[in-house]
């Protein structure tokens, strides 16, 4: 198992406050570290007396911790019990603390023709993409793939009548792998901003999300090169907000030389091809997360027309031949730090309001 769990990190030194004859402008910063999701969480303060940063890093570690426990996956936590029960197909009362990520989950699955499908927990597990793996284990067995490919979960298979919750499919698991920490990070965001905080950055290993500024200027955040080894590009953020990644290096495992990641296409049952990592620009974390991972399913010739209808508006995506796809608005915003990259440059996306359900593929 390898993990590099700061592809992005916020180049702090690089955004110190312009100095002004007799008046400075620094703003004190506070920063705590929270681990959380498999990570650690960095959240940052700005202009705030240490009173308020203090109260604002306990919130954090407690909000951090009940989310970290109720959305796990594989302990036991509510959302292991609404797995439990999905399977009788009986209706039951489920948790209120999974019941937004339910809604959030199957709206943004349907809009990316459930290219981002947090039913498919059966086949995450499946491949050992939960709980502690050894380094190299063999894939599974192509017969139990293939059945769990066909049995086809999804989460439009889901009924919620008020609280009620059932499923008419006895595969559905759920796993918010794919944007979990995104919630998360949005209902961090929201916490802070209620305790009267207006700048502020909370990243989660490199996922982030940002808002007001730095001390008036705009945070500035680097992207590493998918191998890990340095810093490729820098993207200012301003305002309200968040940058995601999906990479093939977060989490994999080698088996008889053959490297295989944690990103697995619904449709195939397999882990994606053709993409190496893509990051994505949106003012929510939670749609930031779960675009990321549903255009690294989507790979370099259909990544397009999913950001379109997820109603994203920055994407980069780096494919396996080592090619960086962009919209133009990416790549004006972008600064590369690279010169002999070979860049596609693709058409505008298009600000067509929210996008819709349906199957594009
Ligand atoms: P991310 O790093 O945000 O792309 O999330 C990857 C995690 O989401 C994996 O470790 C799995 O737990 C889960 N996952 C893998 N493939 C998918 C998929 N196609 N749709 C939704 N969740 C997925
Ligand atoms: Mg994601």
């Amino acid at each position: 198992m390898k993990r590099h769990p700061f592809l992005l990190f916020v180049l702090m030194l690089a955004t110190v406050a312009p100095t002004i004859p007799g008046c400075s402008r620094k703003a004190p910063t506070h920063t705590a570290m929270i681990y959380a999701f498999g990570t650690l969480i960095e959240v940052t303060v700005l202009g705030v007396k240490p009173q308020l940063a203090a109260q604002a890093e306990s919130a954090m570690e407690k909000d951090f911790a009940t989310m970290h426990h109720t959305w796990h996956a594989w302990e036991e936590s509510p959302l292991t019990r609404v797995n439990r029960l999905l399977p009788t197909g009986t209706p039951f009362a489920a948790p209120p603390s999974v019941l937004p990520l339910i809604e959030r989950g199957t709206r943004l699955a349907e809009a990316s023709g459930h290219l981002f499908n947090p039913a498919i927990g059966k086949l995450i597990a499946l491949w050992g993409f939960q709980g502690q793996h050894s380094d190299s284990h063999p894939p599974p067995d192509p017969a139990a793939i293939q059945a769990l490919v066909k049995a086809n979960p999804r989460m439009t298979d889901l009924t919620l009548d008020g609280i009620m919750l059932s499923s008419r499919n006895p595969a559905v698991q759920l796993d918010f792998g794919a944007f979990g920490k995104g919630y998360g990070i949005d209902l961090a965001i929201q916490h802070l901003r209620e305790m009267g905080i207006r700048n502020a950055i909370v990243n989660a290993g490199g996922d982030l999300r940002a808002i007001g500024s730095r001390d008036g200027m705009p945070w500035r955040i680097a992207i590493r090169r998918p191998s890990g080894n340095g810093v490729f590009a820098i993207l200012k953020v301003e305002g309200d907000e968040s940058v995601f990644t999906s990479g093939d290096y977060e989490r994999n495992f080698i088996y008889a030389g053959k490297r295989y990641h944690h990103i697995i296409d619904p449709r195939t049952g397999y882990p994606a091809e053709g993409t190496h990592s893509v990051t994505v620009v949106h003012s929510d974390a939670t749609t930031a997360d779960a675009a990321a991972t549903a255009l690294f399913v989507a790979g370099p010739d259909h990544w397009h027309e999913v950001a379109q209808r997820m109603g994203v508006r920055y994407v980069l995506l780096i494919d396996s031949a080592g090619t960086l796809h962009m919209n133009p608005a990416m790549a004006n915003r972008i600064e590369l730090l690279d010169r002999d990259l070979d860049i596609a440059l693709s058409e505008p996306l298009e600000d067509k309001g929210a996008a819709g359900p349906g199957d594009p593929h």
